[in-house]
């Protein structure tokens, strides 16, 4: 099997399922497995290695590491923008690994990725509909829906810089919503956000977590994991790993394995909190 960079563009041509009809209704299944999935780049890098997860309904993965310990290239073949070189991926136990982007009930919001600046947010968000000919009237309700789940309603006859960052990066995860995926793969959803659009990011991608989605997302941030994930997959260069619930992974031992820092991870008011000594 080649390992190939497919194009971004394939991501808004015509997904095929239940979901292209349009948002996952409440309470409505997605999962995620996948099983020794590896990928190497034709350079030589081995950028995936061997990695078993799986992500049952209402489950919120969170991979965490160090900057180059694969977190894209992982998001990106559960998105199909890159094929394993070995291994499966599975949604909802079909087997999707040899499928096309399109033909997966999956989005990828990108790192960094902008929306086109003369187009109001609807028409953003309506993008992927429209190049795949789905009829104005369906393009306009499935938008509504997900800037509704979104809370961006008010802002869809404006400009993209008219909208904070953090109402951009929702507006990019509502885009892929209104695309009908089931599943959201999120590559540092809140690296470039102040931290009021941090929280806000985090709690729609909890929540949209709890109507059923299955959601991946990466970050460099403990503490991030630590507040908005179910599961944790924790990453290092070379191929080491964990996996677990927030509070098995992020410990101080393991922070200091993979990040080389001290960390005191502590509870407060329930709420586990990593705190970096200096
Ligand atoms: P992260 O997102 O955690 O920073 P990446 O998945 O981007 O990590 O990169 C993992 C490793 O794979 C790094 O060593 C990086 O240099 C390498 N890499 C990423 N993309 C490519 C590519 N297209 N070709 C070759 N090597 C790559
Ligand atoms: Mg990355």
């Amino acid at each position: 099997m080649t390992v190939g960079t497919r194009g971004m563009t394939a991501l808004y041509a015509k997904p095929s399922g239940p979901a292209a009809r349009g948002l996952l209704p409440y309470g409505a299944m997605a999962s995620l497995a996948l099983a020794s999935i590896a990928l190497t780049y034709p350079n030589g890098t081995r950028a995936v290695d061997a990695i078993d997860l799986s992500i049952a309904d209402g489950q919120f993965l969170a991979i965490l590491g160090p900057s180059g310990c694969g977190k894209s290239s992982l998001l990106r073949l559960v998105a199909g923008l890159e094929s394993p070189t070995s291994g499966t991926i599975a949604m909802d136990g079909r087997d999707v690994t040899r499928l096309e982007p399109k033909d997966r009930d999956v989005a990828m919001v990108f790192q960094g990725l902008a929306l086109y600046p003369h187009m109001t947010v609807a028409e953003n968000m309506g993008l992927g509909l429209t190049a795949r000919r789905v009829p104005t009237a369906e393009v306009a309700r499935s938008v509504g829906e997900a800037a509704e789940t979104l809370g961006l309603t008010r802002y869809l006859a404006k400009r993209p810089r008219e909208l904070s960052g953090g109402e951009r990066q929702l507006a990019m995860i509502a885009r892929a919503l209104a695309q009908g995926a089931r599943a959201l793969v999120l590559d540092e959803p809140t690296a470039s956000l102040d931290f009021g659009n941090q929280v806000r990011v985090l709690r729609e991608i909890r929540r949209l977590a709890a109507q059923g989605y299955a959601i991946v997302f990466s970050t460099h941030d403990p503490g991030q994991a630590f507040l908005a994930a179910s599961r944790v997959l924790l990453l290092a260069q070379g191929g080491a790993r964990r996996q677990g619930t927030p509070a098995e992974v992020i410990t101080a031992d393991n922070l200091r394995d993979v990040y080389g820092v001290e960390v005191r991870v502590a509870a407060l008011e329930g709420v586990r909190v990593c705190m970096p000594v200096l």
